[in-house]
C-alpha cells in the first residue's frame, strides 16, 4: 500500500485537483490511501471565524463562500457539505453566546476544513470513475491524547485505523490533521498536522512508502521564501528531516518522521505542480556524498533565559535544578550553553516561561531576552566536514550579524546559532551562500 498526502495548496484549485486525480490513477495498482488537508486557506478562515464568533460576531460567510466556490469549480453539488456548514453555524452561535474560546473549541471548529475537503475529493474521484470513500480519522479511531491544538496519537490508533481503512470501499480519502481523545473530543495534531497524519496512516497500514505532495520540489537547502535559489535535497536521513522540521522548515510537520522511523517507511516529498521532479527521499540511510551540510533552517520567537549564579561552581545538582524548573512548567529547552558561572537556554514558546523563571530566581540572577531567532545548520555528515565552524562564523561575521548563543552537540548533526530576530533572514542567506555556493555555469572549466 501507498500513502499519498495532499497539502492545502495541492487541493486549492480545480486544475490541481485534476492533477491529484491523475496521480492517483497512475498509482491504483499500489493501493493508495489518500490523506488530505483542508483546501488552502480554509483552516485560517475557520480559526479566524471562531475568534470573531467568540468576540460576538458569528459569521460563517467567508468559510461558506470558499467551500461553495471550490465545489462549484469541481461541478459538485453545494449540498455535499451542507451538514458540515450547518454544524459549524451552530458552533459559531454557541461561541458567540459563551463569549469564550478554548483550545478544545478551536480544534472542534478547525476539524471541519479537512472533513469538508475529503468529502469533495472523494466525490470528485468517484466522478472520474475511481471508487473512493471519505474517511474522518476521528471516527476511524485515530485516538490521541487530550493536548488540544497539538495532540499526539495513542498506541491504539494504529490498529484502529488499520481495521477501519480495511473496511473502506475503493480508495480511502482520510482527513489529515484531526483525531479524537479518549473522552470523544475532537483534537488536532497542530498546524500542518496532515503530514503527521500521513505517516500515522502509513504506519497503521504498513505502507511501502508515504508520498507527501506539496508545492515545492522536495525539501530545499533553505526556505525558498528567504533564499529563492535554494535547491532540492535529493536524499536525507530521518534524523536530518526531523531536525529540519523541528528547527522551522515548514515543509513538513515536526513529528512527521516519528511513525515512519518506527517501521522504516521511506517518505518522499513531491511537487504537485511538477510531478516528474524527483523530489526528496527521506529514509534510514543516505548516499555518501555532498558537502556534509544538508540544509539551513530557522525559527523566530525564541526566548533566551540566562541564569547567572555563583553557586554553580562545583555543584553537581545545579543543572538538574535548572531543568526541573523548566520541566515542571512544560517548557521545552532547545539550546544550552554553559560557562562556569552562567547557563543560557533557548525556548520557543512563551507559555510557562514566566513561571519557570520565577523558580529559577531562587538560584541566581535571571534575565530573559526575547525577539531572537534560532538558525540551525543541519547535516549528519557535518561531523566529518573540517573547517565548517570557520565558514559559518566567517559568513555571519562578514554580514555583521551578532551571535547571542551557539550550540554544537556531540552527535554534530546540528549547529544552532541564536541571532536577533530582525537579522534572521540575513543570517540564513549568509549561511546558505557560504555553505551552498552556486554551481559554476556549464562549460566553465575554471
Ligand atoms: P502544504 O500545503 O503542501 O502542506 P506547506 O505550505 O505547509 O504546504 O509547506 C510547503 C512550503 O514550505 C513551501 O511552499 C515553502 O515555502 C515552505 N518551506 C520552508 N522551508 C522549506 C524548505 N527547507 N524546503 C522546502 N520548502 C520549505
Ligand atoms: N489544514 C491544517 C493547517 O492548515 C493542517 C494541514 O494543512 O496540514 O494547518
Ligand atoms: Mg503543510
Amino acid at each position: 500500500m501507498l500513502v499519498m498526502k495532499f497539502g492545502g495548496t495541492s487541493l486549492a484549485t480545480r486544475e490541481r485537483i485534476e492533477t491529484v486525480v491523475s496521480l492517483v490513477r497512475q498509482r491504483l495498482a499500489r493501493h493508495p490511501v489518500l490523506v488530505c488537508s483542508a483546501h488552502a486557506g480554509v483552516t485560517d478562515l475557520l480559526l479566524n471565524g471562531a475568534r470573531r464568533a467568540a468576540a460576538g460576531q458569528p459569521d460563517l460567510g467567508p468559510v461558506r463562500e470558499r467551500e461553495q466556490a471550490t465545489l462549484a469549480a469541481l461541478e459538485l453539488p453545494g449540498a455535499l457539505v451542507e451538514p458540515e456548514l450547518e454544524r459549524l453555524e451552530q458552533m459559531f452561535q454557541g461561541l458567540a453566546l459563551l463569549g469564550e474560546l478554548t483550545p478544545r473549541s478551536l480544534d472542534a471548529v478547525a476539524a471541519f476544513g479537512e472533513r469538508m475537503s475529503v468529502k469533495a475529493i472523494a466525490a470528485f474521484l468517484r466522478r472520474r470513475r475511481i471508487p473512493a470513500t471519505a474517511v474522518n480519522a476521528d471516527e476511524a479511531g485515530l485516538l490521541t491524547d487530550s493536548r488540544f491544538t497539538r495532540a499526539s496519537p495513542r498506541p491504539e490508533a494504529y490498529a484502529n485505523l488499520r481495521a477501519a481503512l480495511a473496511r473502506a470501499e475503493g480508495v480511502p480519502v482520510v482527513t489529515g490533521f484531526i483525531g479524537r481523545d479518549a473522552a470523544g473530543n475532537v483534537t488536532t495534531l497542530g498546524r500542518s498536522g496532515s503530514d503527521f497524519s500521513a505517516t500515522i496512516v502509513g504506519r497503521a497500514v504498513g505502507a511501502e512508502e508515504v508520498e507527501i505532495w506539496t508545492d515545492v520540489s522536495g525539501v530545499l537547502t533553505a526556505d525558498p521564501r528567504i533564499v529563492p535559489e535554494a535547491r532540492p535535497v535529493e536524499r536525507m536521513t530521518y534524523a536530518e528531516a526531523s531536525e529540519l522540521a523541528y528547527y522551522g522548515a515548514k515543509v513538513i510537520h515536526p513529528a512527521t518522521i516519528q511513525p515512519a522511523v518506527s517501521r522504516g517507511i521511506p517518505v518522499r516529498i513531491l511537487n504537485t505542480m511538477d510531478p516528474d521532479a524527483p523530489g526528496t527521499w527521506i529514509g534510514p540511510a543516505r548516499a555518501r556524498r555532498g558537502t556534509g551540510v544538508t540544509a539551513v533552517a530557522s525559527k523566530r520567537g525564541i526566548h533566551l533565559v540566562n541564569i547567572v549564579s555563583g553557586r554553580m561552581l562545583g555543584q553537581s545538582g545545579f543543572m538538574a535544578t535548572v531543568f526541573r524548573a523548566f520541566a515542571d512548567h512544560d517548557v521545552v529547552v532547545d539550546l544550552i550553553a554553559t560557562s562556569e558561572v552562567s547557563v543560557t537556554v533557548s525556548v520557543d514558546r512563551s507559555e510557562g516561561v514566566a513561571e519557570a523563571v520565577g523558580e529559577l530566581k531562587k538560584l541566581g540572577k535571571v534575565t530573559v531576552n526575547s525577539d531572537n531567532a534560532l538558525v540551525a545548520v543541519i547535516g549528519e555528515r557535518m561531523r566529518k566536514a573540517s573547517g565548517l565552524a570557520g565558514r559559518v562564523f566567517g559568513a555571519l561575521g562578514a554580514a555583521a550579524i551578532p551571535i547571542a548563543a551557539i550550540s554544537y552537540g556531540a552527535t554534530k548533526t546540528n549547529l544552532q546559532i541564536v541571532v536577533p530576530e530582525e537579522r534572521e533572514r540575513d543570517a540564513v542567506r549568509a549561511l546558505h551562500d557560504a555553505l551552498f555556493p552556486a554551481a559554476p555555469p556549464p562549460g566553465d572549466a575554471g
